[in-house]
């Protein structure tokens, strides 16, 4: 830290990504990215784009938003468009989380939302899962601070039913309920229609899982009008020309590609059903997920071990060294091929025990 770094932010605890090592060819089952490319219409419009890059963006995304709205079924004027949901996420908290109040979410979820409040100098508190690591709904009531839930929730991949949210967006009627949906594209039902009848509802969603375009930085965030209104007022304060004019193609062309994802994200469930079924076989129990990843575990090795096993063969997982969670890891489900080699090598490890 050099002598002119702010104090105000010596406190600041950076969000560590899944590794991205370049030493060599890793399967790469940690990040949760698709293992498909982007459709051909996203990779079409983007290149386009790419001859206009001279030209700044339309800090507007008037395009993009006419899509968007058109797929989600809201106003052009109850969606916003981010530099990846990551910062859609720190829009609402800096537009809408007061101070005073500050921020609550589970004590197992998306670990940015912890890394965004230090950042913002938010206090917040985290609410324990169940035994089973699901949500009880009731826990999130009359908290009187602002919400953050996943839904799917991650790493856990386990779900909340749509009257379960209402239920949360009813007993806190006067604080934004953030629901974010990143992984909704898997198996869960979209809260989104809800907008209409809850004012204090936001929802997020991101094209980096389900669309393939993790690499684009491309997030979305619905809400009535007035908060998206307000989500703006930050927006424009701070980064107006937040979609850069590549990604806004490539939004563009994978709004109208929805046969792609679909087809995407039918292989990877069905992929997701079968390889649970055959880690089972193998003695691990998994949580419920509907997601593109599966949270497992094994009695007769630790989540760390597991991983450091695999990636002494190339195949790389994420374990998280926390209460709680110490026994599981998370495995993306990448292409069939990269799933029967990780099946093969799990089967190996359990067999022959550890190296050392
Ligand atoms: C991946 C993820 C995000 C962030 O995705 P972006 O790439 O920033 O759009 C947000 N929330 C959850 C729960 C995620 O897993």
């Amino acid at each position: 830290m050099s002598r002119f770094f702010n104090p105000k932010y010596k406190d600041l605890k950076p969000y560590v990504p899944g590794e991205q090592p370049q030493d060599h060819v890793y399967i790469k089952l940690n990040t949760n990215e698709s293992p498909f490319p982007a459709s051909p219409n996203t990779l079409a419009y983007a290149m386009e784009e790419a001859k206009r890059l001279h030209l700044y963006s339309d800090p507007t995304c008037a395009a993009l938003v006419k899509k968007g709205a058109a797929y989600y079924g809201v106003a052009e004027e109850e969606i916003l468009f981010t530099n990846g949901s990551d910062e859609a996420l720190v829009f609402a908290l800096l537009t809408f989380c007061k101070q005073e109040e500050g921020a609550v979410f589970a004590d197992i979820t998306y670990g940015f939302y912890s890394v965004i409040c230090t950042f913002a100098q938010v206090p917040f508190t985290k609410i324990p899962l169940q035994e089973d690591l699901s949500i009880r709904p009731e826990d999130f009531y009359h908290l009187n601070k602002m919400i953050f839930l996943a839904n799917p929730n991650a790493p856990t991949g386990m779900t909340l039913s749509v009257a379960q949210i209402e239920g949360i967006l009813q007993n806190n009627p006067n604080q934004i309920v953030v629901v974010d949906e990143a992984y909704v594209d898997f198996g869960a039902q979209t809260v989104v229609p809800l907008i209409h009848r809850y004012e204090n509802l936001l929802v997020v969603q991101t094209m980096s899982k389900s669309r393939s375009l993790a690499g684009g930085r491309l997030g979305v965030i619905m809400g009535n009008r007035e908060l998206i209104a307000d989500l703006n007022r930050l927006k424009y304060a701070h980064n107006p020309y937040n979609v850069n004019r590549m990604t806004m193609g490539a939004g563009i062309g994978a709004f109208e590609d929805e046969g792609y994802r679909k087809a995407n994200c039918q292989t990877i469930t069905s992929l997701r059903e079968s390889v649970s079924k055959q880690l089972r076989e193998m003695g691990f129990t998994l949580t419920d997920s509907h997601t593109n990843f599966v949270f497992a575990k094994h009695p007769q090795i630790s989540g760390g071990d597991l991983y450091r096993e695999l990636k002494k063969r190339y195949i790389l997982v994420r374990y998280f060294d926390e209460p709680r969670l110490t026994e599981y890891v998370r495995i993306t489900i990448g292409t069939s091929d990269e799933m029967q080699t990780l099946l093969l090598q799990i089967r190996d490890i359990l067999e022959n025990g550890v190296s050392v």
